[in-house]
């Protein structure tokens, strides 16, 4: 059975902006308690200002195992044990595999993949105590079906569909679930950097015709890790107007 009245303290790695803002905001109006990490304390600082007293920031990059340790520990200081983790921090560096340098690779599985693996096993020990934990990794659809200029990207959302997969199965009679959102394409900084007209094709395969919101992903991430949620685990959820279909 699930704990319907576990009070939620929840970290989102990648919180300063994008879908992590909109994850952070929907838990904080939801009553939890929210840590969200960024690279740049400022910003971190400032959007957690702006979504309440009951939201904190930290500086910490996730791609450090000792930040995140560090990290763990400030906010069990803070607010106490995390236990929903939300790993959303990532970054594409898109180029055909002729063009990429071992930075472009590097950098990107450094940053959306290795950095879930220091969180989850931060996490891990505190939700096994607790009997109860929601992981939500951030993987997309690119992770489900490839695509052609984004060889590390693709990797990397891939590699955490099938990391949350066997974590699921190695935490789940502890009743922590772990599961991946996939988003299409979502109107955020990381998009904004395509052209209008890789936009307008991009639009132009989505079924239902427009670009998706942050809050749309948010709202998904806050479900799975509900009492609604609670017989759900190593799911990989597409959010994304049906693009991927
Ligand atoms: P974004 O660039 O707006 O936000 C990402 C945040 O992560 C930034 O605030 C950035 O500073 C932070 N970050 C990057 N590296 C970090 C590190 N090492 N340590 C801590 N924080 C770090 O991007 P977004 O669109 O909000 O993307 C959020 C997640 O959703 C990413 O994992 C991305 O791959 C995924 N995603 C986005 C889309 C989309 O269309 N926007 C689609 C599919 C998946």
């Amino acid at each position: 059975m699930s704990n319907d009245n576990v009070e939620q303290i929840v970290l989102v790695t990648g919180g300063g902006r994008g879908i992590g803002r909109a994850c952070a905001q929907a838990f904080a109006e939801s009553g939890a308690k929210v840590a969200i990490c960024d690279l740049s304390l400022e910003v971190v600082e400032q959007t957690a200002s702006e979504l309440g007293s009951n939201v904190k920031g930290y500086a910490a990059d996730v791609t450090d195992r000792e930040a995140v340790d560090k990290l763990f520990k400030s906010i069990e200081q803070d607010f106490g044990t995390v236990n929903v983790l939300v790993n959303n921090a990532g970054i594409n560096r898109d180029t055909l595999l002729m063009r990429m340098k071992d930075a472009d690779w590097e950098s990107v599985i450094q940053t959306n993949l290795n950095s879930a693996f220091y969180c989850c096993r931060a996490a891990a020990r505190g939700m096994i105590k607790q009997r109860w934990g929601r992981i939500v990794n951030m993987s997309s659809i690119i992770g489900l079906r490839g695509q052609g200029g984004q060889t590390n990207y693709a990797a990397s959302k891939a590699g955490l569909i099938a990391f949350g997969k066997s974590l699921a199965q190695e935490l789940a009679s502890r009743n922590i679930t772990v599961n991946a959102v996939c988003p299409g394409y979502i109107e955020t900084s990381m998009t904004n950097e395509l052209s209008d007209e890789q936009k307008a094709a991009i639009v132009e395969r989505v079924p239902m015709g427009r670009v998706g919101s942050p809050e749309e992903v948010a709202r998904v991430v806050q479900f799975l890790a509900s009492p609604a949620a609670s017989y759900i685990t190593g799911a990989a959820i597409p959010v994304d107007g049906g693009l991927a279909m």
